[in-house]
């Protein structure tokens, strides 16, 4: 019997803030742990304080410079433009790397648990996709999911499925196992030719002993739950059970939501929460080891409180009420959001946005096809 859900959380997470006009606000990890502690959710988890990681465990991926760089501009008020420091998406502020580094403590406490014997966890402050090894990028400072997989990696040889459906590309965890088979990454994301950070082509597959290992769909700006419910089935899946990883990941950024401000997908509550729901039953019956599930984007903080916390319903496999608590419309309200959303899931499945319905459908037809061609002969498929 394998232990409860665990759920890295604490105020001094709310401290990762670039400017107080930046679209990553803190308000979106705060709200989403005040709505699934009103719905009863937070019972039914092993909550952890998440401690910072250490330098040692940061270099596990990241270049000793660039640490460097993260602590001199913080310390000094330095910009590094050339190490992504100091710019429009990464502004830096006084505790940039302290920060930085509690949110790599977060993801690395539940990936220590899931070694440990937990079922899964769930650490909404993760999800730092786009950082490199040698810069940080899309308001990733350091990147906790690679390295919560090489911490994994140096402790047991494991095989890792990550599979990432923020609305954008999953660069910096494809590019740092690029040349590894056992670390299969896919990406589902808005095409590269119309959002940042421009890249997650199909043609984007591996190399050397990974060619094959890094997966790519592209969608066109107006795709949405019928869309992810697609590449779910045709490629997710028949991957997920050819490949038989021990520890699934996931990337779970809602900035493809139809009422999220940054990206142009068109997700509804119904798609995620099919997708999340099917990530459990095959993680269940095919993961030795469990789930680490992370967050990532999102931009409309009541939205993302919304969404993360009917996911971790799902994970947790609880029933909730579809109405939002009153009392935590009211804490919306008082902190002067707008528009706030009635019930937990969305009316429609489908909207309408940007490009047809035909077009995307279309769209879509070629990339599944290509995928299937470039990938699938390297997963006997
Ligand atoms: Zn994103």
């Amino acid at each position: 019997m394998r232990g409860k859900l665990v759920y890295p959380y604490s105020n001094a997470l709310l401290e990762y803030e670039f400017r107080r006009d930046h679209p990553l606000k803190p308000d979106r990890l705060k709200l989403t742990y005040l709505l699934s502690q009103q719905l009863g959710l937070l019972d039914k988890v092993k909550e952890l304080k998440p401690a910072f990681a250490s330098r040692e465990e940061l270099e596990l991926f990241h270049s000793s410079e660039f640490i460097n760089a993260v602590v001199d501009s913080g310390t000094n008020n330095n910009a590094y433009p050339h190490y992504g420091l100091g710019t429009a998406d990464n502004p830096i502020f006084p505790q940039i790397h302290e920060t930085g580094a509690r949110y790599v403590g977060a993801t690395l406490d539940a990936i220590r648990a899931i070694m440990d014997g937990a079922s899964n966890a769930f650490c909404i402050s993760g999800g730092l996709h786009h950082a490199h090894k040698n810069a940080a990028s899309g308001f990733c400072i350091y990147n906790d999911i690679v390295i919560a997989i090489k911490m994994l990696h140096k402790k047991q040889n494991s095989k890792v499925l990550y599979f990432d459906f923020d609305a954008h590309h999953g660069d910096g965890v494809q590019n740092a196992f690029y040349r590894s088979k056992d670390v299969l990454t896919i990406s589902v994301h808005q095409t590269g030719q119309t959002l940042f950070p421009g890249t997650g082509f199909i043609y984007e597959t591996g190399a050397a002993e990974g060619i094959g290992y890094s997966v790519n769909v592209p969608l066109i700006p107006g795709a949405g739950t019928p869309e992810l419910l697609r590449v779910f089935d045709d490629v997710v899946v028949p991957l997920f059970e050819s490949f038989k990883p021990d520890l699934l990941v996931t990337q779970m950024g809602v900035d493809g939501h139809y009422l999220d401000p940054l990206a142009h997908l068109t997700y509804t509550s119904h798609g995620y929460e099919t997708v999340v729901g099917k990530l459990r039953e095959i993680s269940t019956e095919i993961c030795k080891l469990g789930w680490l599930a992370v967050g990532g984007g999102g931009y409309h903080p009541v939205n993302v409180a919304r969404l993360w916390t009917l996911f971790l319903a799902v994970m947790l496999d609880e029933d909730i009420p579809n109405k939002m608590p009153d009392e935590f419309r009211e804490t919306c309200n008082e902190m002067g959001y707008k528009d706030i959303p009635e019930f937990m899931r969305d009316k429609n499945e489908v909207v309408q946005m940007y490009f047809s319905r035909e077009d995307i459908v279309l769209d879509l037809e070629r990339a599944l096809r290509r995928v299937k061609e470039l990938v699938f002969p390297y997963h006997g498929l």
